[in-house]
């Protein structure tokens, strides 16, 4: 036997693990800089590590309770009802349950090129079609509503990155608006705010009051540092909030993340660092580097470097991992993600020599 038709599917690459880099290498793990995949150079929240351990020893039962307070401790947070808290294993997880909730077979959705990879990944295994808005290298990437509403043609769901994966750009609230207003009433607009702690602009949030078309989604795994835990949600419309409970897979969420979720909410200290500490790296990388760079809200820099490939591996050779985006269909760019002080003027020494051989 085999499965069904997967031709049209792409497989997710997701940069290398640091402990894969290192064995390649030879080194210890220690001894490298990793700042490709945007994550918590801090870590998670200690109070996040003990919550975990403690619900380590509980781990035989569902997380009923666990997953309802998280639920309900977001709601709050967001101010609004516990129902439209979408909770799920990592953004991607709520990327699934809005596609599931969303598509029938054969609707289109509509997605950023370059973008991330798995709003069209998701759409596709929910029997979707993928068309895409190219963002313009020589326009720098500008995200305002004219970018996508050019090539939108009715798709069920249009995907917003807000900062943007990778150029670090961002939509204005406005613009998220000026998009729901141009689109259809049954066209969902999705604002993936994956790096929103990190903006120093409101969230698209305060939209679900008025409307019934917008979605924002929101993950732990970047400035609270619980990547490795999976948690995330999708904050939804009241009118239809209600379909989650058709379309989730039980218990979302473990009871490990949900623990995990509910102490980082309340270590505003440990977010503060790292947001801070971002602001810093990102200003720093874009003074230091003798390359161009386009402003960031994220946690994280896009360099054009010439040839990604060559300088991601020379660095790689020096003991700096960055993302080479030839994957997003820029090849003559890497991505830096924000590293702590120490990591991120290593990656800055490192990429100037690099690029001055
Ligand atoms: C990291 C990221 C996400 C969410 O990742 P999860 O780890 O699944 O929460 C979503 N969108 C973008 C653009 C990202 O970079």
């Amino acid at each position: 036997m085999k499965p069904r038709d997967l031709s049209a599917h792409v497989e997710y690459q997701a940069g290398r693990g640091i402990e894969e880099v290192a064995r390649e290498l030879g080194v210890d793990s220690d001894e490298l800089v990793k700042l490709a995949s945007n994550e918590n150079p801090f870590g998670p929240s200690p109070a996040a590590v003990r919550a975990m351990k403690r619900a380590a020893e509980r781990a035989n039962s569902y997380p009923k309770a666990s997953h309802a307070d998280l639920v309900d401790r977001l709601a709050e947070r967001w101010s609004v009802a516990s129902e439209q808290v979408w909770l799920a294993n990592g953004g991607d997880g709520a990327l699934d349950y809005l596609a599931r909730a969303m598509l029938e077979p054969g609707d289109d959705v509509l997605v950023p090129d370059p973008g991330f990879a798995y709003y069209g990944m998701s759409a596709r295994y929910h029997h979707g079609d993928v068309r895409e808005y190219d963002l313009s290298k020589a326009d720098d990437f500008a995200l305002a509503a004219d970018t996508v509403l050019s090539a939108y043609d009715g798709e069920r769901i249009v995907y917003l990155t807000s900062p943007h994966n990778p150029t670090g750009g961002r939509f204005s609230v406005d613009a998220v608006e000026d998009v729901a207003d141009a689109t259809a009433d049954e066209t969902l607009v999705v604002v993936d705010e994956a790096y929103g702690e990190y903006a120093d602009a409101p969230s698209a949030v305060e939209l679900l009051d008025a409307r019934d078309d917008v979605a924002v989604l929101r993950t732990f795994s970047k400035a609270y540092g619980l990547a490795g835990v999976r948690l995330g949600y999708a904050l939804v419309p009241e009118e239809w909030a209600d379909a989650y409970a058709r379309v989730n897979t039980p218990f979302a969420a473990s009871e490990l993340a949900c623990r995990a979720g509910l102490a980082a909410l309340d270590d505003d200290e440990h977010v503060r660092r790292s947001v801070e500490t971002v602001r810093w790296a990102r200003e720093y990388l874009r003074t230091e580097l003798d390359a161009p760079t386009w402003e960031s809200h994220a946690n994280f820099v896009l360099v054009e470097v010439g040839d990604a490939t060559g300088v991601a591996a020379d660095l790689r050779e020096r003991g700096v991992i960055v993302r080479d985006c030839t994957s997003f269909g820029l090849p003559d760019c890497v991505r830096v993600t924000c590293g702590t002080e120490e990591e991120t003027r290593t990656a800055v020494r490192e990429l100037n020599e690099v690029l001055a051989e």
